[in-house]
């Protein structure tokens, strides 16, 4: 180690041109990166991986999520060998250990790309302060979020609070520039230790998708996307059984593409002079899928002790169950209410679950069962291959009815009805609850009771499908009886 340290020394003492280090994290890749393009403008760039330790707690829960992050710093590390530059990769993570890389690597100047957990945000925090106190100049920029939520807020009011509701802000949003970031970028040629690229212990479980985590895989994939698919789009999100959504959360989460990217390609697509009206409708409606990410990126900058206690005060010592005898039963899969069912075991089989199946799964969980909605956002993030604490918790609480969904009652989905209304001929839940797929008809025109003896009248022992764990119309009431009288008792009624 010391031997690496003094060989760099002269590396850098010799080396006349100015160099900063640039800290990869959630921006795992070369193109339309904010962070390489401000290094970039303090010299030739080191360019270097932390393996953080908690990040490295996170994907062990996580095999899937694990085997996506590695293939993407890896691809990372091979694209910068494509470029004449290595990736330096640290297991020290401490202000000690990087100020030390900085030294080694002859920068004077560190910088990253911004996260939107608290929990993250505050190690970043520390880092900066220990960094500048040894006299390093630090950049940190937004890099995941299309539109920097300063750039909102600033639009919203002088003192730059953020938005708390989504439509304005969307309509904010719209009106802010988002272009890609083009910079020439110079790679320094530094001789410098670095760790091993990071490796799965254990081999990988199949995932949700099939090539190997890239920038340019990313790209291609969202291409193909932008090609056909999203002209299907408005429908795409709510019918789990249909034209295929863009699948991009985990490249978005790990920034293995940039949320400007894609942007600027559906933009580009929407200059298509042949488009019918329903497909400019529906390249629209992704794009405000986008906006609605960076809504909840901002909810995250500007209120960061919201995600472990909800953005709404007003429900402050609602309470909410840790346990329920059916909470076994939703994890697996097995509640008797197919579409529940089918998001779950799509999630545990794919490490993804369609956005509709998302809704009525959550909604399940936090009003038929009235379990605390953090022990679904934990559950999920078990299985979940896109790794962003900020839109887990900002889309938990808005199912819950304590974060920016600002209608006065809670939105309790009917499991039955949504089945009916998005996946009538039952293809998407005969795909995942397999003990249904040879009934004709899974999404039955009658009520609960009369649901349940139609899905059980073919099957027989073993295969049989669960009955329903709860009465959902029964316990749905039961949860916004609760809701309004605690709402009367603490004057919170809207
Ligand atoms: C209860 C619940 C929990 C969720 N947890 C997560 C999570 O942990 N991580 C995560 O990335 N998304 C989460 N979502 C949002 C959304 O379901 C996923 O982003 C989407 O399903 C990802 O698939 P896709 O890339 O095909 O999305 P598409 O529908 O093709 O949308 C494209 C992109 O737009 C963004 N987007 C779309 N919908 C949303 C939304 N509701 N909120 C924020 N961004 C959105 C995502 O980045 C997504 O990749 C959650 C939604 C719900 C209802």
């Amino acid at each position: 180690m010391k031997a690496t340290s003094l060989t760099s020394l002269r590396t850098s003492k010799a080396s006349k041109t100015p160099r900063s280090l640039h800290l990869f994290g959630r921006d795992l890749r070369l193109d339309d990166n904010a962070g390489l393009a401000e290094a970039a403008r303090f010299g030739d760039v080191v360019p270097a991986h932390l393996v953080e330790a908690e990040l490295l707690e996170r994907a062990d829960r996580n095999p899937r999520r694990a085997a996506y992050y590695c293939g993407a710093v890896s691809s990372l590390a091979g694209a910068l060998e494509t470029r004449g530059a290595r990736l330096i990769v640290r297991s020290d993570a401490s202000p000690d250990g990087i100020a030390r890389l900085a030294t080694d690597a002859g920068a004077t100047t560190v910088t990253w790309a911004s996260a939107y957990d608290a929990a993250t945000l505050a190690r970043q925090r520390a880092r900066r302060s220990a960094l500048e106190a040894r006299g390093f100049a630090v950049a940190v920029v937004h890099d995941a979020p299309a539109v920097a939520p300063e750039e909102t807020a600033a639009a919203r009011s002088a003192r730059g609070h953020g938005y708390r509701a989504l439509v304005p802000f969307v309509t904010t949003w719209a009106t802010q520039p988002r272009r890609p970031v083009a910079a020439r970028i110079a790679f320094a040629r530094a001789s410098l230790y670095s760790d091993p690229l990071p490796a799965l212990a254990a081999p990988a479980v199949a995932s949700a998708g099939t090539e190997a985590p890239s920038e340019r895989a990313a790209v291609a994939g969202l291409d193909a996307f932008l090609g056909g698919p999203v002209l299907q789009y408005a429908s795409a999100r709510d019918v789990p059984g249909g034209a295929p959504t863009a699948r991009i959360s985990a490249a978005l989460s790990f920034g293995v593409i940039a949320a400007r990217t894609v942007l600027a390609r559906v933009d580009e697509r929407a200059r298509d002079p042949f488009l019918l009206t329903e497909e400019r409708l529906a390249l629209g409606a992704f794009a405000r899928a986008l906006a609605r990410r960076d809504f909840f990126l901002q909810l995250a900058w500007f209120y960061e002790d919201a995600p472990d206690r909800g953005l709404q005060a007003r429900m402050d010592g609602f309470a909410l169950g840790t346990d329920h005898p059916a909470l076994a039963a939703w994890r697996a899969g097995r509640t008797g209410y197919p579409l529940v069912d089918a998001g779950m075991r799509e999630l545990r089989a794919t490490g993804w679950m369609h956005p509709r199946a998302r809704l009525v799964a959550a909604s399940f969980l936090c009003f038929d069962l009235a379990v605390d909605w953090r022990i679904g956002r934990d559950a999920w993030d078990d299985d979940l291959i896109e790794d962003e604490p900020a839109l887990a918790n900002g889309n938990w609480q808005w199912v819950a009815g304590i974060g920016a969904d600002l209608a006065q009652f809670p939105r309790i989905y009917n499991p039955h009805k949504q089945l009916r209304t998005y996946d009538p001929l039952g293809t998407y839940v005969k795909k995942y609850v397999t003990e249904l797929s040879g009934l004709p008809d899974v999404a039955p025109a009658n009520g609960p009771a009369s649901a349940q003896r139609q899905l059980s009248l073919a099957l027989f022992d073993d295969r049989r499908y669960p009955a329903p764990v709860v009465e959902h119309a029964g316990a749905a009431r039961a949860y916004l009886a609760r809701y309004a009288a605690f709402s009367r008792a603490n004057g919170t009624t809207r």
